[in-house]
């Protein structure tokens, strides 16, 4: 089975879902160490993504779609996390460009081209206590899972999930919660844990 267009629209109208629905959540794990905007910020971007959805062209391709996630959460977001997103969203799609479909190898390459483009970006390591520390295990779990793009999604989704649970005792070396030092531990990172709800958004709309 491979994933298409209605796969990648459904994508996002699950993330923007799980997005609003812990949005409270997000911007309380960022008032712990940042200043309190993580979930306002990506509920916004991803509100004004959904807006244009409708009016993207019939015969979009899913790199088409993702591209489109990419450059309205780009002038939507802001913060950290707008650029840093947008910059996964767009390699991702560059990655998958011309593809109609899917497999597993499409979905890993995606993924991967995700996560280069957020460490191109902000040069964070994996341990830094950022985005990295989810997208990381989840392109490593998605590579191991074999040429099944539902189950590589699932295995993002949960290994994601875990990387944000694994945050929590981190010491920040990057953005903002780096400010706070030593007092970083102990909260788990906001933009880890976005990044849990985004890929789980891909995996449930795989298995739908
Ligand atoms: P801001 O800190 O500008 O308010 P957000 O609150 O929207 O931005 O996003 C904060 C999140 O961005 C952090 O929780 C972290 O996951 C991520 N982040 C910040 N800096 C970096 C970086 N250099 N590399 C990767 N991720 C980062
Ligand atoms: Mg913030
Ligand atoms: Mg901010």
């Amino acid at each position: 089975m491979a994933l298409g267009t209605a796969w990648a629209v459904d994508w996002t109208r699950r993330a923007a879902a799980l997005v609003e629905e812990h949005k409270q959540e997000l911007t309380h794990l960022d008032r712990d160490i940042g200043d309190g905007d993580h979930g306002e910020n990506l509920d916004r971007g991803f509100r004004a993504v959904v807006a244009k959805l409708d009016a993207s062209a019939a015969d979009a391709t899913p790199g088409d779609v993702l591209k489109l996630v990419a450059t309205t959460l780009i002038s939507t977001v802001g913060g950290a996390a707008g650029p840093l997103y947008g910059t996964a969203f767009l390699k991702g799609s560059t990655a998958i460009k011309g593809l109609d479909e899917l497999d597993g190898a499409a979905i890993v390459a995606f993924l991967t081209a995700a996560r280069d483009g957020i460490v191109l970006r902000g040069k964070a390591e994996p341990g830094d206590k950022t985005m990295i520390d989810a997208w990381t295990p989840a392109v490593d779990a998605a590579a191991a899972a074999g040429d099944d793009p539902v189950a590589a999604l699932r295995a993002a989704a949960d290994a994601a999930a875990a990387g944000a649970v694994a945050t929590e005792p981190l010491v920040a070396r990057k953005g903002r919660a780096s400010y706070l030092g030593e007092r970083s531990a102990g909260h788990r990172d906001p933009g880890a844990q976005s990044t849990a709800y985004i890929l789980e958004a891909a995996a449930a709309a795989a298995e739908a």
